[in-house]
């Protein structure tokens, strides 16, 4: 398909804006996140969490996190150690203490409210481009391009034409999510909400629903004959008998321990002594695990 359509601004609304907002407003999950009520503490921890994490698997955690935390402060006056024990296992746990960061820094730079500047968000330790922007966008409902996995995959297929978005984020896509974005900010807010959920639910990475697509008809990718991906091998999510598996073996037991744990405790998690050294190390260099005299470990308390 030409291009052309898709840089004129009317065309865009037409084409993309409206049909995806529509398919959004009868089609998207009631998330607790999305409900009022979450405000906007809610929305940046549930963005923490789903940042490489199914749904499914952070609604729990994520109930059970705001019930014991509700406000910024709530979690700032913990040790770092217990939002990485309430992290469970969701994976990826330097998230936790990088969410404890931010709602310590909350609570010391803003009053323990969650800033609704997009400069001031950008600025909290452990919160990136799209954290901010998506935030700024769910929580305030500002105008900002929201790039995540999702996303990306919907922006490469139905407008540029390719079925993956390449590796890592490039400039040329952060530059196409600010070209498609709606000039009204609420429905630019929209817009980034639908556009990821439209990815999530429809345009997935393993299937594409093009038959419930509501752009179906103006899909890029779709109109030349689905060509397939052509880029760099995609990256693989395996995780059996990798450090990270190691790491999460471990982290399991210091999360259960309420007092600290021998070495040799940990040693029983893993068969291969490198390996288990290797993991443990990371885990303490990233802060996750605080090591005492006389060979104990625990979850960090500062
Ligand atoms: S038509 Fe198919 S490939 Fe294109 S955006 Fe919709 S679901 Fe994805």
């Amino acid at each position: 398909m030409d291009a052309e359509p898709w840089e004129d601004r009317k065309a865009m609304t037409e084409m993309l804006h409206t049909p995806v907002i529509a398919w959004f407003d009868a089609h998207a999950r009631d998330l607790p996140w999305r409900r009022p009520e979450a405000g906007p503490w809610g929305v940046m921890v549930s963005e923490f969490m789903l940042q490489q994490t199914p749904v499914n698997r952070v609604l729990p955690v994520y109930e059970e996190w705001l019930s014991r935390w509700p406000r910024p402060a709530d979690l700032a006056k913990e040790a770092p150690g217990e939002a990485v024990r309430a992290w469970g296992r969701l994976g990826y746990p330097r998230r936790a203490l990088r969410l404890h960061g931010a709602a310590v820094a909350i609570t010391e730079r803003h009053g323990g409210d969650v800033p609704t500047d997009h400069g001031q968000l950008l600025a909290l330790p452990g919160i990136g481009e799209y954290t901010a922007a998506a935030v700024a966008s769910f929580a305030y409902g500002q105008r900002h391009p929201v790039l995540d996995t999702n996303v990306r995959r919907v922006f490469a297929r139905a407008v540029t034409g390719v079925q993956y978005p390449p590796n890592a984020t490039t400039a040329a896509e952060r530059r196409l999510a600010r070209e498609l974005l709606p000039e009204s900010e609420s429905t630019a807010a929209r817009w980034a909400a639908a556009s990821m959920e439209l990815g999530a639910l429809v345009c997935t990475a393993k299937n594409e629903g093009c038959g419930r697509c509501p752009i179906a008809a103006q899909c890029a990718w779709r109109l030349a004959g689905k060509p397939e991906h052509a880029g760099p091998p995609r990256r693989g999510q395996t995780y059996a008998g990798t450090d990270r598996q190691v790491r999460g073996k471990l982290l399991a037991v210091l999360r259960e321990a309420h007092t600290p744990v021998p070495q040799g405790v940990l040693d029983r998690v893993w068969h291969e002594p490198v390996q288990r050294a290797r993991a443990l190390d990371g885990l303490v260099t990233d802060g996750l695990v605080e090591p005492l005299p006389g060979g104990l470990y625990r979850l960090p308390l500062s």
